[in-house]
């Protein structure tokens, strides 16, 4: 007799497109479909099985027997749950009755439970990305279930700060439970953590509603619905749900360039939050905190947390004892930046040096560099106070890493003055500009050029009141070399205009990590001006470190 198989298919939320092809090549292998009517409903189109066997809520058992039997007589079934038929599906209800039966795997019936999308998946697509941390399923229903430990469930999540999805959280009669539900989790997160109620995901009267854990209650939920609680860091941008997954701990998101180097950033010092491999410890007071049950803003639980650690504590007006608030809720980064007196400008003034001092503090560094700046670290999570407090007292900003630097010499202390306005309008015009690579125009008021403009990427010699251009120096390494001198005689008006060419076609053209030397040589020309050969021809022996 032919051997009998049951699929057990989840087909996720309902909609065709978030079906898998396995479930419905399952399906259309199929002899027999079982299932729940609503769902059977929902899949119908799809089927061709001679039989289809739909009961009502509550008949599960019934359909996973019937479902069995008909495999026994060696028949082709289909099982069906919408989601995923493994969780709170019929995956588990099917081998139970197996068991019972004292079936085997290796002579019995084949069985295979094919996945599907589950609504903690479904919904929380739709309301922006909510799941992206530690998270769970509990279902509110207590038909199954002794309502003591569903209880205990979601005051084990909520204690260890679980995103939570509640799964059946109301019906016709049990109406109860999530009010329940809302007031243990209100013991232990903030009355405004996001919460997102999705009926009906993907199907045609789907509804969302974006709330907060003190007003969900105010909404319509019913037994459709799926909802999602944020954790202690969830929160709302634009109408969307979003739990960050930890990045901002060792990155900063809007800037390309990161303090952490790769190579630093698995290691112990950058990670002070890790448990230690050697003592098993880990800096962290919040679970005992957690077992307090207080009823505390996310960013007051890690006050308090840190404090545990500390011991630090501080007195309130009222005389309470208080953990003294010892971090924000924002995490500090450290903030670089590149700061001269001025491009022409090499004198600092004491309100100057004051004010870095101030800013950079005793965790912060200063570095003053090649390019005539002071090169700022300084910790914090407000830059734009920082540059704001920085130009106030006159300097000049400029970004670090793969922009635009303009130096120019002293220009004589002033005596060659005739030039200062146009090295004063390249950078106004192109300083800061995003490049592929650092790039640095170096701009010297005369011939003599004693402050090398032609050992920098792009080199402006001013000379007779005119302009002597320069690309392609490779600045640093043992082959070493000059810029390529490509015009003379450039007339004022003429200058920004075609430096301006110059960098657009860079920015268009070149490889990431591309510097301009290493652009001309590889494409031979910029604009008409064609590249030759600045190193020099003499024969290097292996350096011992390297190039
Ligand atoms: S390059 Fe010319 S103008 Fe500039 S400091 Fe040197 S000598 Fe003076």
């Amino acid at each position: 007799m032919k051997k009998g198989k049951i699929f057990v298919v989840g087909f996720g939320p309902g909609d065709y497109e978030h079906i898998t092809k396995r479930a419905i090549d399952a399906l259309q292998q199929s002899e027999y479909i079982i299932g729940y009517k609503t769902y059977v409903e929902l899949i119908a189109h799809l089927v061709t099985a001679k039989s289809i066997i739909s009961t009502g809520m509550t008949e599960e058992v019934s359909r996973a027997q019937e479902a069995v039997r008909q495999a026994e007589l060696g028949n082709i079934v289909s099982v069906i749950s919408s989601g995923d038929a493994g969780v709170y599906g019929m995956a588990g209800l099917v081998y139970e009755v197996l068991i019972e039966l004292g079936w085997k795997e290796e002579n019995g019936i084949e069985v295979e439970v094919v996945p599907g999308i589950s609504a903690i998946n479904s919904c929380a697509s739709l309301i922006g990305a909510p799941v992206m941390h530690d998270s769970c399923t509990i279902s509110l229903s207590d038909h199954l279930t002794p309502w003591t430990i569903i209880e205990k469930r979601i005051e084990a999540a909520a204690m260890a700060d679980f995103v939570i999805a509640l799964y059946n959280p109301k019906s016709g009669r049990r109406t109860r439970q999530i009010v329940e539900a809302q007031r243990i989790l209100l013991e232990y997160r903030s009355p405004s953590t996001p919460v997102g109620l999705v009926k009906s995901a993907y199907r045609e009267k789907q509804q969302i509603t974006m709330t907060t854990l003190e007003e969900m209650l105010n909404h319509d939920i019913g037994m459709l619905t799926t909802v999602i609680i944020g954790n202690s860091s969830t929160f709302y941008y634009d109408n969307k749900m979003i739990t960050p997954r930890g990045y901002q701990r060792k990155y900063t998101l809007g800037e390309e360039k990161q303090a952490l180097k790769p190579h630093q950033r698995l290691k112990k010092e950058a990670e002070p939050w890790a448990l230690d491999q050697d003592t098993g410890l880990a800096k962290s007071g919040y679970e005992k905190i957690a077992e307090k049950k207080v009823n505390k803003s996310a960013l007051e639980l890690a006050n308090e947390a840190l404090a545990l650690v500390s011991g630090s504590k501080s007195e309130a007006s009222n005389g309470q004892t208080l953990a003294k608030p010892l971090i924000q809720q924002k995490v500090e980064s450290i903030f670089e930046i590149g700061v001269s007196p001025g491009v022409a400008n090499k004198s600092f003034t004491p309100e100057q040096m004051r004010t870095l001092a101030e800013l950079v503090g005793d965790n912060g560094t200063m570095e003053y560099t090649p390019e005539h700046k002071i090169h700022l670290k300084i910790p914090t999570d407000e830059p734009q106070k920082v540059v704001e407090v920085l130009e106030s007292v006159g300097f000049l900003i400029a970004p670090i890493g793969d922009y635009l630097n303009v130096k120019a010499c002293d220009f004589c202390y002033g005596e060659k003055a005739d030039a200062i306005p146009y090295a004063e309008m390249i950078q106004r015009d192109l300083g800061g500009m995003k490049l592929p690579k650092e790039l640095h125009i170096g701009f010297n008021g005369c011939g003599m050029a004693c402050y090398r403009a032609v050992f920098d990427d792009i080199g402006i010699v001013y000379r007779k009141k005119k302009f002597d251009l320069f690309i392609g120096a490779k600045p640093v390494g043992r082959t070493a070399h000059a810029a390529q001198p490509v015009a003379e005689g450039i007339e004022p008006d003429a200058l920004i205009p075609l430096v301006t060419r110059i960098l657009d076609e860079y920015k268009q053209n070149a490889h990431p990590n591309e510097r301009l030397f290493k652009y001309f040589k590889r494409v031979k020309r910029i604009l008409d001006y064609s590249y030759q050969d600045m190193s020099s021809k003499i024969e290097l022996e292996p350096a011992p470190c390297g190039d």
